[in-house]
């Protein structure tokens, strides 16, 4: 359930409720709201004195969350959450573009991407370093190099980085070399790892998984939340369907429905979604539309030589289009697309 507490609630009074929850056996987060002080409580409602917090007068409302999901769910936080990565804020009213290679495959590469993506606007650079492939023969990532190469492409260029772990002893690695950790859809119901994700102390980007409900995703969210991490950023990437005209089925009405459920921004990959080159600048204009907070898209200087993901990798020109294209819808939507005043690079 959320407590909502009135915005002139005396410290004390806030205290006493807390600690009568805690008391109860509640687990609490606390959200700080820009009016409001919000407190999420999880646990047995069997125990609750509904009387005593009702009529408590630091209390403004008591409101129960029916879905199983709790503090993922929109009721929970009555503002949209923003992500923040330094000086970027996901889910407010910028539109945040991740881009780079699917692998990082040498140093040469990841920095001629990196430069790329961020002459075109990119807010953040993607790029595997632990690779989930379906061969165990196919390349599976440059691991701790990759990682290394990464971290140099974030220096040179300034972008911060986002990049998958695969399992849960790459997750201590992962957060202390990139700033965004991301959870791959084959690994949305590997629930050690969203714990670990969830303990350590940076955002996750959370891919819906291959076949997963709306609600499994969403309570693969809560994983991660439930470990105290609130830096949550769903992604939908894709589901496997009867189609097979396209590697997988862009769920775009699920991103729609999914920012009423929840609180969290949402972000979608056409790279994933559609697994074809021609169809990543559509789909990634019809998620703007979708109300997307976010987009992550792959890009490399010759996809035609890429070790994963070529079919679906923009070249960094294909990129800068997208980009300069993006400008007016992005604004339909309600949003911006840059940082500053600075139009993106228009080449190509
Ligand atoms: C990726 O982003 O390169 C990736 C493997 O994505 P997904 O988990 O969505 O397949
Ligand atoms: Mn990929």
């Amino acid at each position: 359930m959320v407590i909502v507490m009135r915005s002139d609630a005396p410290k004390e009074s806030v205290q006493k409720v807390e600690q009568t929850l805690k008391d109860w056996g509640f687990k609490l987060h606390t959200i700080e709201g820009v009016e409001k002080r919000v407190i999420a409580a999880v646990g047995d409602k069997r125990r609750v004195d509904f009387g005593f917090l009702e009529s408590h007068s630091g209390v403004e409302k008591v409101v129960p969350i029916l879905s199983p999901y709790k503090l993922v769910a929109a009721e929970a936080h009555p503002e949209k959450s923003q992500v923040r990565v330094g000086d970027i804020r996901i889910g407010g009213d910028k539109l945040v573009v991740m881009a780079g290679p699917c692998a990082v495959e040498t140093e040469s590469q990841l920095m001629e991407v990196a430069d790329g993506v961020a002459r075109a606007g990119a807010h953040v650079l993607r790029g595997g370093a632990f690779k989930p492939r379906t061969s165990p023969y196919a390349f599976q990532g440059l691991e701790d190099e990759g990682l290394a190469i990464l971290a140099q492409a974030r220096k040179a260029t300034g972008l911060p980085i986002i990049t998958e772990a695969v399992d849960i002893t790459q997750v201590e690695r992962v957060a202390a070399s990139s700033d965004i950790i991301q959870i791959g859809a084959r690994n949305m119901q590997n629930f050690g790892l969203l714990r670990a994700a969830g303990r350590s102390n940076k955002p996750v980007l959370l891919k819906r998984g291959l076949s997963a409900t709306i609600q499994e995703w969403l309570m693969s969210a809560e994983y991660i939340m439930a470990e105290g991490n609130p830096d949550v950023i769903l992604c939908e990437r894709g589901i496997r369907t009867f189609e097979t005209a396209t590697r997988n089925t862009l769920d775009l009405s699920a991103v729609a429905l999914v920012k009423t459920m929840t609180h969290l921004p949402v972000f979608v990959d056409p790279s994933h979604g559609t697994g074809k080159r021609q169809l990543v600048a559509p789909m990634a204009k019809a998620a703007v539309i979708a109300g997307a907070d976010g987009l992550i898209i792959e890009v490399h200087p010759s996809p035609e030589t890429a070790l994963s993901d070529g079919d679906q990798s923009l070249t960094i020109d294909e990129f800068s289009k997208l980009m300069y294209e993006l400008v007016p819808i992005v604004k339909l939507a309600g949003k911006s697309l840059t940082n500053s005043e600075e139009k993106p690079d228009t080449r190509g």
